[in-house]
Order: structure tokens, then C-alpha cells, then sequence
């Protein structure tokens, strides 16, 4: 801007002096044309005088004009000798020849002057336009620039371009401005709960360890909502996100009671990680009891229900917490071995807290290796499926067998499906596994089926996954006609928590293989928290009464009398019941006085391969199995004369 005024000014100089100097110049042109005429024509103003009446004119005013012949009369006034007559000059008033000269220029110089004017004005006019032109297509961007922002305040009609584009400008600014906080603000915040994102927690986190090195404790939690998928599946995702930013306002209020926040008041100590993740910097703490006293307070704080709109939801929490500096020294490792605990804390029955120990880190470490190894011993079969009896205390009559899969690892043996199944249903790795375990089953109990073995089923434990993601009546009577096994020789069993989590869909496909002649039965019964009601309505035929159960009522009597109501409402829904695990002659006594006719467990025999099954039942109970189209399991005597001495 000076530059340019200085620019402006520089060139407004010069044209002013190159302008004075055309009209000084042009004024002398004149003045000299003036003279020569007046020499040739004199006027009736020139007059004579003597020369002693003369005397020589200022100098200088003579070089300015340049008029040699100026001269000075005795008043002293400026006068043109113009030429001599007889001794006398005859002289001319020089008054009278600038005024001549004034009055010969005066009318072009004024209509010059008014041209100037009306030019200027049209030149004025003309800019003026172009330049209200330029400004309202400025005012039109400068209009959609702010509507792109949001919502832009209406111009008034009656005000200048000016103005308009003024308003424009004014309000891109304030969008602008906001949009920079905003823009600031989702950097460090979670978008949905206005909490501390993951990436400014962990700096936090940093700068205060940095500032306390080890000499201080401090802890941090990790919180993980339990079952928040189900929330989700059921009530969809937007109520979903309602629930989180409900938890996330117990937690700020949590952390603002405890008084967590930092010192500038903000809730950098409270993040949320992700999903239905969320975490919690503990500062300075004298020991890990503060820790888990505000983690029972987010606990209990997390079970209260839950209200939105008109419906109303319990959930819980389950918590890991690490140790600063005892688990770990930078941020990124605290968070990774507080969800090393929280998953404990969740396998441990959910709605707990843990605190991390190394001991868990080296189980997390297995799990994912078992998730490796896993895939690779699907692809090459390291599988292999045993079968344990269930018999009918009468005569020791072979009802099923319930096939039980076993891996054979290749550098770590045998490992136990109470080890690889939870882990092969996380990862989906359930379904080849599962199918092959069906058709393996299936083929199986066919060969049996041809060598006499008509009356006597084969048991297969289905998950919760494979309902979900298998066509359940297709795969299941698909993989019959493929095998060539009668519907009728098939169990399925189901855990009695599954039935919790299915849909109406899965229990009409269950409801369709019953038809077609499968057997279906609830496992695992007693465990899985479900009321007794479900009982009457669920598609099932067999009951099997888990062995913790069983286990119990040996030595409690309230259990006794839950498992004899559970026995007797069972015979009610004509559903038959099984008990599992029974290892001892007392625990079948009190089976049998309880009505149980369908025993399973060690005291019988445990699972076996297919060929000790064989060997057993084809080769020594022949004679049965040729008259009653099932064999018969006799326990070693040994196991039962031991347990009666
Ligand atoms: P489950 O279906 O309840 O199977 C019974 C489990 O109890 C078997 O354990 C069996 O060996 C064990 N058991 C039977 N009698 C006794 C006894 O007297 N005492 C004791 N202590 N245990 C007894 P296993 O084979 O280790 O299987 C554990 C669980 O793994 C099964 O429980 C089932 O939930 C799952 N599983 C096993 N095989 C399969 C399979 O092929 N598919 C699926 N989805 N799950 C399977
Ligand atoms: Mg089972
Ligand atoms: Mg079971």
C-alpha cells in the first residue's frame, strides 16, 4: 500500500511539472506571437516615449519571458518597446498584452477544461461500473463461500455493494473462525461423546509420566461395555451411540467427583479408545486400592439402569487395570496390558475388574498363537473326533454317543476343545472346523449304523456361531444326504446360553429338523442362567443337566431340590434328561432316585475313538446289538466296585 501511494505521488509530481511546463512553454509561444504582431500591427494602445523615460526591466522577469525589449516606464510598470519612432520608442503596456493573451487562451483552455470534466466524469463512471461489477461477482463468491460454511445471514436489498460484500466477508470470517475450533476440537475429541480421543489421551498420559518419572504410582483403567454388540444388534446402532454417550457422562461425572481432571479442569484423564471402549488415567496414587475403588465406583455406576425413551436396559462393564510403574512405563503399553486384564476380566464372568498380572500376558500370547495354529490345522486336518457313550441305567443300553473333537498338534499334542473351541468361535473359525465335524460325525455313525447300530444316535455340539451363520435345516440335511445317515440317528446339542441369543428364524429352522426326525437337546442346563419357562417353549427333546450341577446337588441340598424340580418339570414337557459327568456311584444313586435313566461321564467311560468304540460294542456286545439295534456300555466293574468299597 505505501509503495503504492508513493508510486501514485511520484507520477502525480512529474505530470504536474511536465504540465507546467507545456502550459509555461505554451504561454511564452503565445506571448512571443503576441509581440511579433504587435510589432507588425501596433495597437491603439501603444504610446511613444522618450528613451530618458526607460529604464531596463528586472532581469529575471525579462529571462522568464523571453522578451528582450521589456523595459520599465518611470511608474515603475512593465511596458514592450516594440520599435523605435523618430527618438521615441513606441512602447506597449505589458498588462495589456497578458491580458490579450489571457482573453485569446481563455476559450479553448475553458473548453478544454469542460471536455477534462466530461471525460473524467464518463471515465469516472465507466471505472466505477467495471469496478461495481468486479465487487458484486466478489460479493456473489465471497455469498457462496459462506453458505458452503453454513447457514449466511439474508443481505438487506436496499444496502451498497459495499456493504453486501462487507456482510459476506464478515460472516466467512465467523465460519471460518468456527470451523477452526471445530476443526481443532474433533482433532483431540471423540466426535460422539465429546471425551478425549485416543491419540491426545496417549500424549497426556505421556507428558504427565515424563514430568513424574518413576518415582510416582499411578494407574490406568480400561473399560469395555459387556455385551454392547447385543445392545446394538437389538436396538440398532443410533441407540446404540445414545447408550455411549450415557456412559460417557457417568464416566466424566465419575472422574469429576474422584477429582481426576487435570488442572486446567478438562477431562484429559477420561477417553474414549474406540467402539464401546473406554479409559481412565488414575495420577499419582499412593497405592493400587485407589485404583480399585474407583473401579468398583464406575462398576456399580455402570449397572444402573439404563434409560432411553421409553425402554429401559441393564448392562455392565468389565475393567482391566494396569499398573504404572510396576505393568509397564509408556502409555501405549499401560492401555495394552489394562486390555490384557480386561479380557481376563471378561473370560472371568464379565462385570468384574482385574488387575494385570504378567502371568495373563503370556495367556494372551498362547491365545493368538492357538489363532495361528488354529488356521493352519483346519487347512491340513489335524482333527480327530472321539465318542463317549450315553446309556440308559437299564441294562446299560447304548442310547448316543456325543461326539467330541480332539486337535492333535503337531509339537504340542493333544489339545482339549474346552481350550480351542471358545477360541475357534471367536474368530469365526467354528464354521470349517464345525462342518467338518458334522460330516465326520455323520459318516461315522453311518458305518455304525450299517453294522447293526439302528437304534443308538450320534450327538453333535452345534455353537451359537454356527447357528447364526449356517442355514441350519440346508447344512444339516444337506450333510445327511451326503453321508447317507437317517435323520433319525442325529442329536444336536445346543448350549442352554445359546437359546438366549438366537432368533425367532433359528428356532423355526430347529423346529423343521425335529420334524424331519432330529433329535435336539439343550447342554449344559443349569448354567447358562435361563429360566425354566423357556423350557416350554423351546424346540427340544432331550435336557442334559451340566455336571457343575449334578457336582452341587451331592452336597447341597438346595441344589437337590432345584435339580428334582428341574427332573420332574422335564417329565412334564415329556423331554428326556440327561446327566452329564457323572463320575461316582454316589452321584448315579442320587440320579436314580431322582427318575435320571440317561447317564453320561467317566463312571461309564470317557470319550473313545471310533475304533475302541467298535471293538466294544460290535465285537463284544454282538448278540444285543443283533436283537435290539443298539449295544450296550458296561462301565469297567473295577470303577464301580471301587467306588461302592
Ligand atoms: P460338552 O458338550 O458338555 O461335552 C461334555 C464334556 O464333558 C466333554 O469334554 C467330556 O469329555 C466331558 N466329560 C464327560 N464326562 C465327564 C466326567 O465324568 N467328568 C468330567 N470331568 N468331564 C466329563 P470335552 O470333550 O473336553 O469337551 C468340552 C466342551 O467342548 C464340550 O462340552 C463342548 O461344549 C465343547 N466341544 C467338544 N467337542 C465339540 C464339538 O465337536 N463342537 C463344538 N461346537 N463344541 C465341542
Ligand atoms: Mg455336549
Ligand atoms: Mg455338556
Amino acid at each position: 500500500m505505501k509503495s503504492i501511494t508513493a508510486k501514485y505521488w511520484q507520477t502525480v509530481g512529474v505530470l504536474s511539472l511536465l504540465l507546467l511546463t507545456t502550459i509555461y512553454l505554451f504561454f511564452i509561444s503565445i506571448l512571443s506571437n503576441e509581440v511579433r504582431t504587435i510589432k507588425a500591427m501596433p495597437p491603439a494602445i501603444s504610446y511613444e516615449l522618450p528613451p530618458h523615460q526607460l529604464s531596463n526591466a528586472n532581469e529575471q522577469v525579462t529571462n522568464l519571458l523571453f522578451l528582450d525589449n521589456l523595459a520599465q516606464n518611470s511608474e515603475k510598470k512593465l511596458i514592450i518597446k516594440i520599435a523605435k519612432k523618430d527618438d521615441n520608442w513606441l512602447i506597449v503596456p505589458l498588462n495589456y498584452v497578458l491580458l490579450n493573451i489571457l482573453l485569446s487562451v481563455f476559450y479553448p483552455i475553458l473548453a478544454l477544461l469542460v471536455f477534462s470534466f466530461v471525460a473524467y466524469y464518463f471515465i469516472i463512471n465507466y471505472q466505477r461500473a467495471k469496478i461495481t461489477n468486479i465487487l458484486s461477482s466478489m460479493c456473489d463468491t465471497a455469498d457462496e463461500i459462506a453458505v458452503t460454511f453454513g447457514q449466511k445471514q439474508p443481505n438487506k436489498k436496499d444496502h451498497s455493494i459495499l456493504v453486501k460484500l462487507n456482510s459476506s466477508l464478515d460472516d466467512i470470517s465467523r465460519y471460518a473462525t468456527q470451523y477452526k475450533l471445530e476443526a481443532e476440537q474433533s482433532s483431540f475429541c471423540d466426535k460422539l461423546t465429546q471425551l478425549t480421543n485416543r491419540h491426545t489421551f496417549l500424549e497426556h498420559i505421556e507428558e504427565q509420566l515424563t514430568l513424574d518419572g518413576d518415582s510416582k504410582k499411578s494407574a490406568l483403567l480400561f473399560i469395555d461395555l459387556d455385551g454392547f454388540k447385543k445392545v446394538n444388534d437389538s436396538f440398532g446402532h443410533s441407540f446404540g451411540d445414545e447408550i455411549l454417550i450415557q456412559v460417557a457422562e457417568r464416566l466424566k461425572s465419575i472422574v469429576r467427583s474422584n477429582k481426576l481432571s487435570t488442572s486446567s479442569g478438562l477431562e484429559k484423564n477420561l477417553a474414549r479408545l474406540g467402539g464401546d471402549e473406554f479409559t481412565v488415567f488414575i495420577h499419582h496414587i499412593e497405592s493400587a486400592e485407589i485404583a480399585i475403588n474407583i473401579a468398583s465406583c464406575i462398576l456399580t455406576e455402570l449397572e444402573r439402569d439404563f434409560i432411553l425413551g421409553n425402554k429401559t436396559i441393564k448392562i455392565s462393564a468389565s475393567i482391566g487395570i494396569a499398573l504404572y510403574p510396576e505393568s509397564a512405563s509408556k502409555p501405549s503399553a499401560l492401555v495394552q496390558l489394562a486390555d490384557v486384564a480386561m479380557y481376563r476380566a471378561k473370560k472371568d464372568g464379565r462385570g468384574i475388574y482385574k488387575i494385570y498380572s504378567p502371568e495373563m500376558g503370556s495367556q494372551l500370547r498362547r491365545y493368538h498363537y492357538l489363532l495361528e495354529e488354529l488356521r493352519l490345522a483346519i487347512t491340513s486336518n489335524n482333527f480327530y473326533l472321539t465318542f463317549q457313550p450315553i446309556i440308559h441305567t437299564d441294562g446299560c443300553v447304548i442310547s448316543y454317543f456325543e461326539a467330541l473333537v480332539r486337535w492333535q498338534h503337531p509339537v504340542e499334542g493333544l489339545i482339549t476343545p474346552m481350550e480351542f473351541i471358545p477360541i475357534a468361535e471367536e474368530s469365526n473359525q467354528i464354521l470349517p472346523l464345525g462342518d467338518w465335524i458334522l460330516s465326520e460325525a455323520c459318516r461315522q455313525m453311518f458305518a455304525w449304523y450299517n453294522a447293526g447300530m439302528r437304534k443308538t444316535k450320534i450327538s453333535v455340539n452345534v455353537s451359537v456361531i454356527q447357528l447364526k451363520h449356517r442355514p441350519l435345516y440346508n447344512w444339516v440335511m444337506e450333510t445327511l444326504a451326503h453321508t447317507g445317515l437317517p435323520p433319525s440317528s442325529l442329536m444336536l446339542e445346543i448350549t442352554e446360553s445359546c437359546f438366549l441369543d438366537i432368533s425367532e428364524e433359528i428356532i423355526t429352522e430347529l423346529e423343521k429338523l425335529r420334524q424331519e426326525g432330529i433329535c435336539i437337546a439343550i447342554d449344559d442346563f443349569g448354567t447358562g442362567f435361563s429360566s425354566l419357562a423357556i423350557l416350554a417353549t423351546l424346540p427340544v427333546d432331550v435336557l442334559k443337566i451340566d455336571k457343575m450341577f449334578i457336582d452341587e446337588a451331592t452336597t447341597s441340598v438346595k441344589y437337590r431340590k432345584i435339580l428334582k424340580s428341574i427332573i420332574d418339570m422335564s417329565f412334564q414337557l415329556d423331554l428326556k434328561v440327561v446327566a452329564e459327568g457323572i463320575e461316582d456311584i454316589i452321584q448315579l444313586e442320587l440320579l436314580k432316585s431322582l427318575g435320571v435313566t440317561y447317564i453320561q461321564g467317566y463312571l461309564i467311560s470317557p470319550p473313545e475313538s471310533s475304533i475302541n468304540v467298535g471293538t466294544k460294542v460290535l465285537d463284544q456286545g454282538i448278540n444285543h446289538l443283533a436283537h435290539n439295534g443298539a449295544g450296550v456300555w458296561q462301565p469297567a466293574p473295577s470303577k464301580i466296585t471301587r467306588h461302592v468299597s
